[in-house]
């Protein structure tokens, strides 16, 4: 994937490109070509939502039995056990680094939903975390002493079938203008906090506008000192890193800190490696989380490459997640002991700096708790 050139300016190329990409153009063959010619709200726009339109652009089979990919039963099985509204949302610029022919990509096991989400499997529920015990204000959570949560939207640039907030009420809390007032006077009675992470969904999924507004309100608040921006934007829409939202976090106040979310090297591209190496370049740090996933990442190879590339370009690999256990996504889990194995193996081939935290999240602890 040579086509475009990695400057600086490639905000301003993908800004005037879009204005005349041809939306017939959009047919498989295009698909590589046009990815990177069109600006994020765009790409949003084009992701795939039919699990079969993305078996069919991958040159795979469709569903064996019809009726069992989770798109099948939205509405009609809503609110009844198992049945869970959580629809296909996959970027053509993620698509495009899935090997075709291939139904055990990596990078499509992570999205394509199949009827193992239907399967019911004790101990996994809708909130495995604990995250609604822990809501201080309408979508703002405080679960850890000194930093606080907010869960800015729903809307995310892609749907990981292992998504821990696959079922979270976004809808609670509605979607006015005055709906931070809560959140914004509970950090402004906290004085111990000090830090405040934006989560969801994907929070940059706003707009710049709104996310102007937001940071704005929490720069307001004197005693936070550092903001640190949950998103796995820079990974699947890269163009979402435009030459304004750098510019904006640059002319904040608060310590920006990003943390992404990689769970494989194959999901690093060069447009991903370059919207990370401009946020760095302005200063800002970069780290990853990854979450250990069966038939994704459940290898000490995958793993060493992971973090190698991360680090050869200045991501820092923070946390190996074991999976949450989300119902639906018992299909993902490895084992800790096997999780600790593979740290313990990748730990000699990486320097120290390379090899992430592996933790777990049990509801009502203070922290995350450290396995290996
Ligand atoms: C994971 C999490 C954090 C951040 O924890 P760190 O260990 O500081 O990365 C903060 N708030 C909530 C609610 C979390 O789930």
């Amino acid at each position: 994937m040579t086509h475009h050139g990695s400057t600086d300016q490639s905000d301003e190329i993908l800004a005037t490109r879009a204005d005349f990409v041809p939306t017939a153009l959009n047919t498989d063959s295009d698909d590589r070509l046009l990815t990177r010619c069109v600006d994020w709200q765009t790409a949003m726009r084009r992701a795939i939502r039919d699990p079969d339109e993305l078996r069919r652009r991958l040159k795979l089979p469709p569903t064996a039995v019809r009726g069992n990919a989770a798109n099948d039963f939205s509405g009609s099985l809503d609110g009844i056990e198992g049945g869970i509204n959580f629809p296909t949302f996959v970027p053509l610029e993620f698509l495009n680094r899935m090997v075709a022919g291939d139904p055990c990509d990596p990078l499509l096991r992570q999205v394509l939903p199949g009827p193992e989400e239907q399967r019911q499997d004790p101990g996994f529920v809708s909130d495995p975390v604990g995250d609604l015990r822990s809501v201080a204000a309408p979508g703002l959570l405080h679960k850890y002493p000194g930093r606080a949560l907010l869960v800015v939207t729903g809307a995310c640039g892609v749907h990981c079938r292992y998504c821990f907030r696959r079922e979270f009420p976004y809808h609670e809390g509605g979607g006015t203008s005055d709906r931070w007032d809560g959140a914004m006077e509970y950090l402004r009675e906290h004085t111990e906090i000090d830090e405040v992470l934006l989560s969801g969904g994907d929070p940059l999924t706003l707009v710049d506008a709104s996310l102007d507004r937001l940071i704005g309100s929490i720069e307001s608040v004197r005693h936070i000192r550092r903001l640190r921006i949950h998103t796995r934007m820079p990974i699947v829409i890269p163009q979402r890193i435009t030459r304004a939202l750098i510019d904006r976090l640059s002319r904040s106040r608060l310590a920006i800190w990003f943390v992404v979310h990689a769970n494989h090297p194959n999901e690093l591209d060069e447009h991903v490696l370059d919207a990370l190496r401009r946020l760095i370049d302005r200063g800002i740090p970069v780290l990853n989380q990854a979450v250990l996933l069966r038939g994704v990442n459940d290898d000490a190879d995958t793993l060493v490459e992971l973090c190698r590339r991360l680090v050869n370009h200045r991501v820092q690999p923070y946390y190996l997640h074991q999976l949450d256990r989300v119902r639906g996504a018992a299909h993902f889990e490895v084992p800790v002991d096997e999780g600790r194995k593979l740290i313990e193996q990748i730990r000699k081939r990486l320097p120290g700096y390379a090899v992430p935290t592996y933790v777990t999240e049990q509801p009502g602890e203070e922290s995350k708790t450290v396995v290996g």
